[in-house]
């Protein structure tokens, strides 16, 4: 390298802390800024649940999960593929293992570790870290941040914008560059809600019966597409694995149609016929409930089904079995992207070079979940986030270089 460069990194999440580690390992002096008081604020959250970093599915597999950006995604992911995610968190000393759904998490399973020995390392790296500076855009060429202190206005060689999507704000992002950028000309594609719950109009006893309590496994099935998982109800609807992972085809139906019906199977394991026969016994002269539940079906479901049909107490076993195998579930609504675990929406691809520079603004690179793809749970997001941002970190190196 002939002379180091002034690289300025905005957002201190995944993209934009791995473009550090990169650009700083290639001799560059980094400067990483956030509006938050901490870095990877959102990361050490979605450590809570337990870290799930990537999937361990093969690279073909893997692709398809970003529907139509699979192509886009491709060149990033390929270059930096889950083993490189997986081989760095164990070079910081977070061995990793796979789960038995295939998805990868580190032994922890938390990403505190991860994160301080991975701030060590920047640290030790040089790159510098701006706590509290929130971007504005850019003034006379130079960034512009507003802190405590007032405005500050620094030059950047190139800059990589890493300022994530719009769910769960608090911890910083919150989507308030797309007006930034929109200023400048740039397209984005509405930020909207993914992997997101959705509302749906439970009776005021069944909500407050009810809300809080799982139900696993079931499978729910939207427009030809079925997916198997817990579904989590709510106090006005319903979120979870099964239902985040049909978020983005239902919050399209929702978008044209204004409503989304689901069929959900209370006993995937089970086939119309077996449960039909399970139902079929003498019920004598026990209520409804009491019979449904020495075939164990549990209150929930019982509730479930007479939220749904206002006749289950003259149901036939056949027609019983054919609602808890199909019932159907409105839903009119997405829950606040501010619930949602990622966003869909932003910088639109047009408006990118293959490694991910503005086009409208040389020298200016962006990465992570602030570009215009979605993915579901599964450790998609970060897998994504990871390997954009160190694509990103290449262009700026071209970029400098030429
Ligand atoms: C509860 C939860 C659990 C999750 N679990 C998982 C999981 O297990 N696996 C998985 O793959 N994904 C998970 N995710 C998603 C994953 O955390 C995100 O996709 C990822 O953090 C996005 O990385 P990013 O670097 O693009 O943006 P972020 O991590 O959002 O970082 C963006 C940074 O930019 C800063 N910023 C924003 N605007 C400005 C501004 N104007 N000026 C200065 N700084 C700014 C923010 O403060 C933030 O620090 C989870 C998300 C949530 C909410």
């Amino acid at each position: 390298m002939e002379k180091p460069h002034d690289i300025a990194i905005i957002g201190a999440g995944p993209a934009g802390l791995i473009a550090a580690e990169h650009l700083a390992t290639a001799g560059h002096r980094v400067r990483v800024y956030d509006r938050m008081a901490s870095p990877g604020r959102k990361l050490l959250i979605a450590g809570r649940g337990g870290l799930n970093l990537t999937h361990s599915e093969p690279l073909e597999m893997f692709l398809t999960r970003y529907g139509t950006a699979s192509d886009w995604l491709a060149p990033s992911i390929y270059h930096y593929p889950p083993q490189a995610l997986r081989d760095w968190g164990e070079s910081l000393g977070q061995a990793t293992f796979v789960g038995s759904s295939g998805r990868v998490f580190p032994k922890s399973m938390k990403a505190v570790q991860l994160l301080r020995a991975w701030l060590k390392r920047l640290e030790q790296l040089g790159v510098t870290y701006a706590p509290r500076h929130k971007w504005q855009g850019w003034h006379n060429g130079k960034l512009r941040f507003v802190t405590q202190a007032g405005d500050i206005y620094a030059h950047a060689d190139a800059t990589l914008l890493a300022l994530g999507g719009a769910s769960w704000p608090r911890l910083g992002s919150d989507g308030s560059w797309t007006d930034l950028l929109t200023q400048e000309g740039i397209a984005i594609r509405k930020l909207r809600p993914s992997n997101c719950g959705f509302i749906t109009p439970w009776s005021d006893y069944f909500s407050t019966r009810f809300a809080g309590h799982p139900l696993k496994p079931v499978a729910l099935t939207h427009e030809g597409i079925t997916r198997q998982g817990e579904l989590m109800i709510t106090a006005r609807g319903v979120e979870g694995g099964a239902i985040y992972a049909l978020s983005s085809a239902i919050r399209e139906t929702l978008e044209n149609h204004g409503k989304a019906t689901l069929q959900l199977d209370m006993r995937p394991s089970m086939t119309t016929d077996s449960l039909t026969r399970k139902l079929d016994a003498p019920r004598g002269n026990k209520s409804l409930s009491n019979h449904l539940q020495r075939a164990v079906i549990s209150p929930l479901i019982i509730a479930l089904l007479r939220e749904a049909f206002p006749d289950i107490a003259t149901a036939t076993p056949a027609a019983l079995a054919t609602y808890l195998k199909s019932l159907p579930l409105t839903l009119t609504a997405t829950t606040g992207i501010e619930r949602a675990i990622s966003t869909a929406g932003g910088i639109e691809r047009s408006e990118l070079t293959e490694n991910f520079m503005l086009v409208k603004k040389p020298g200016v690179f962006a990465a992570g979940e602030m570009l215009d793809w979605e993915a579901p749970t599964g450790g998609y997001l970060l897998q994504a986030c990871f390997s954009t941002g160190v694509m990103a970190a290449q262009g700026i190196e071209r970029f400098i270089a030429d």
